[in-house]
C-alpha cells in the first residue's frame, strides 16, 4: 500500500516511530494509503532543520525566493491532472472541482506571493526637520502552519507561500484526513530546488503533531485554519508564550436574499454557495434568509434545482456533489438533520445518506438537504454543520434580517442579494463579518484581507496582510 512520507530537511523520510495511520478514500469507504503517525520527535527534527535553514534563506534575495516559488507554481500547473485526481480520491470532492478550483488556486497562491514579496514596501514617517523613522519588516524565524481537510492543498499553500516568500522557514502539518497532496507537493519542492529545511512537512494527528508545533518554544508564530474549538485550544497554549497567532476558524454564514434581487442569479449562485464541495467550505452560506414577498417562489425553485443535483462518483466529470470527507463527519452532519427535526424543522429535500451504485456503494455520501420552519436561534441555526445542509427562513425587514444574521457567535462571511445599491452598502456596513459578497459568492481577489470576526478568527490572511503576519516590524528613528 502507498506510504506517505514526511518531508524534513529536503528529504522524504519515515516517521521516527515507524508507525503509520490509515488513510481512507471516502467515496469508496476503504483504506488506500498510509500516513506517518509522527510525534514530537519528528516535529523537533523538522524545527531544527528549519532553524538551520533560516539564516541563509532569510537573506536570500527576494528575486531568488520569488524565482523558486514561481517554479513551484509552474510544477503544480504541470502536474494538474495528477494532483486533482489525488485531491479528489483523498477528500471525496468531484475531480472537476479539484481541477478547476483547488489545484489552480494552490499554484496561484505561490505565484501571488512570489510576486507580492517583490512588490512589498514599508513605511517612512518624517518628523519635519527633526528626524526620519523608517520601518523594517524582517522575517521572524520558524513558522508553524496547520491546515484543515476541506480544501487541502489550496489552504496549505495559502499559508506556506507567504511564510517562505517573506524569508521564514516552515514546519507545516496538513490535515491527517487529507494528507496526499501535501506529500505530492513535497516532491515538487525538491524538483523546484527549494533549499533543504526551508519547508518541512510533518504528517500525523492534531493532538500529537499539531500540539507539538504549537507548544514548541522555538516556533514563534502559528498560522492555523480549522475549527473554532481547536483554535481556542491552540490560542490557550500559544498566548502565554506570546506567539504570533493567525486563526481562521469556523463559520455559520448568512445568505440574505432581498425581493429586489436578480432572481435567477441569486438562485443559481445559492445552489453553489450552499452545496459546493459538499457544503464543506468555511464560506458556504448555510442560513438562507429570503424576503417574504419572494419566499415561496424562491423556495420552490431552489428545492427543484437541488433535487436535480447529481450526487455521485467524484471521479465522474458530471458529478456535482461527491462524498463527504469521512464516516464520522457524515454521521455528525446527519445527526444535525435529526436535531433539526427535533427542533421542529421540516426537511424539504434530502436528509439522508445517499447510496451510490457501483464502486462507491460503501462510500460516505449525503443528499443535499434543505430544512425550513426553524427559528433563527435554535441550535441548528447557531452551530456550524459544515456539510450539505442548509436552512431557509423568511424575513420582513432589514432590521430583522440583520439581527438574525448577526445572532451567531461566528462572523466569517455573508452574501447579500439586492439590486438596490444603498441597501447593499447599508447591509455590508452592518453585518458583523469579515467578508461580504454582494450579488456574488466566493469571488476572490488574493490582495484582499481574508478572515473572520467574532469566533471565526483572529487576524487576516491574504495580500500584504499575510506578509505582515509573517514579518516583525521594527521602527528605526534617525535624528537629522
Ligand atoms: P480541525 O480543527 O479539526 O483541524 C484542523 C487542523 O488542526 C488539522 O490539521 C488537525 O490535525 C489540527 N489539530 C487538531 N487538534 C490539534 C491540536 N490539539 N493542536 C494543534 N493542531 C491540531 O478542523 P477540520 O475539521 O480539519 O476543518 C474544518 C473546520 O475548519 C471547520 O470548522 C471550518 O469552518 C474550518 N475552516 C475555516 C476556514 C477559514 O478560512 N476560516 C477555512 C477552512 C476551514
Amino acid at each position: 500500500m502507498k506510504k506517505i512520507l514526511n518531508y524534513i530537511n529536503g528529504e522524504l523520510i519515515e516517521p521516527k516511530s515507524g508507525q503509520y495511520l490509515d488513510n481512507y478514500n471516502p467515496a469508496i469507504g476503504k483504506v488506500y494509503s498510509l500516513i506517518p503517525d509522527s510525534d514530537a520527535s519528528d516535529v523537533q527534527q523538522a524545527q531544527e532543520a528549519a532553524q538551520a535553514a533560516f539564516p541563509a534563506w532569510s537573506v536570500t534575495p527576494k528575486d531568488e525566493r520569488s524565482r523558486i516559488l514561481m517554479k513551484l507554481a509552474d510544477l503544480i500547473d504541470a502536474n494538474l491532472d495528477e494532483l486533482a485526481k489525488a485531491e479528489s480520491v483523498d477528500n471525496g470532492k468531484p475531480v472537476s472541482l479539484a481541477k478547476s478550483v483547488d489545484i489552480p488556486r494552490a499554484a496561484s497562491n505561490f505565484r501571488f506571493y512570489a510576486t507580492a514579496v517583490v512588490q512589498y514596501s514599508t513605511h517612512a514617517h518624517e518628523m519635519e526637520d527633526t528626524a526620519i523613522n523608517y520601518t523594517l519588516r524582517q522575517p521572524i524565524g520558524v513558522a508553524g502552519c496547520i491546515s484543515p481537510w476541506n480544501l487541502p492543498l489550496y489552504l496549505f499553500s495559502w499559508k506556506i507561500a507567504p511564510a517562505i516568500a517573506s524569508g521564514n522557514c516552515v514546519v507545516a502539518k496538513p490535515s491527517e484526513v487529507t494528507p496526499m497532496t501535501a506529500y505530492l507537493l513535497s516532491k515538487l519542492c525538491i524538483e523546484a530546488g527549494l533549499p533543504k529545511g526551508v519547508l518541512n512537512i510533518v504528517h500525523g494527528l492534531g493532538p500529537k503533531v499539531g500540539q507539538a508545533i504549537t507548544e514548541h518554544p522555538d516556533i514563534p508564530m502559528i498560522s492555523f485554519t480549522g475549527g473554532t474549538v481547536t483554535g481556542k485550544h491552540i490560542a490557550s497554549i500559544a498566548a502565554p508564550m506570546f506567539k504570533k497567532l493567525s486563526l481562521e476558524l469556523g463559520g455559520k454564514n448568512p445568505n440574505i436574499i432581498f425581493a429586489d434581487c436578480d432572481f435567477e442569479k441569486a438562485l443559481s449562485t445559492t445552489v453553489h454557495s450552499s452545496f459546493a464541495n459538499q457544503g464543506q467550505i468555511c464560506l458556504c452560506g448555510s442560513r438562507i434568509f429570503v424576503e417574504r414577498p419572494i419566499y415561496e417562489k424562491f423556495k420552490t425553485a431552489f428545492v427543484e434545482k437541488v433535487k436535480r443535483m447529481k450526487v455521485g462518483n467524484p471521479a465522474d466529470d458530471t458529478t456535482k456533489m461527491g462524498a463527504v470527507v469521512s464516516k464520522s463527519h457524515m454521521e455528525k452532519v446527519l445527526s444535525y438533520v435529526e436535531l433539526a427535526k427535533e427542533e421542529g424543522g421540516a426537511v424539504l429535500t434530502g436528509g439522508n445518506q445517499a447510496h451510490i451504485e457501483g464502486e462507491c456503494a460503501d462510500g460516505w455520501f449525503i443528499e443535499p438537504t434543505i430544512i425550513e420552519g426553524l427559528s433563527f436561534d435554535c441550535r441548528t441555526n447557531q452551530e456550524e454543520i459544515f456539510g450539505p445542509v442548509v436552512t431557509i427562513m423568511p424575513f420582513d425587514t432589514e432590521e430583522e434580517v440583520l439581527m438574525m444574521a448577526n445572532s451567531t457567535k461566528y462572523g466569517l462571511a455573508s452574501t447579500v442579494w439586492t439590486e438596490n445599491l444603498k441597501k447593499a452598502h447599508r447591509m455590508a456596513r452592518n453585518l458583523d463579518v469579515g467578508i461580504v459578497w454582494v450579488n456574488c459568492w466566493l469571488l476572490r481577489d488574493l490582495r484582499t484581507p481574508f478572515g473572520g470576526a467574532k469566533q471565526s478568527g483572529v487576524g487576516r490572511e491574504g495580500g500584504f496582510e499575510a506578509l505582515e503576519f509573517f514579518t516583525e516590524p521594527k521602527n528605526v528613528c534617525i535624528k537629522y
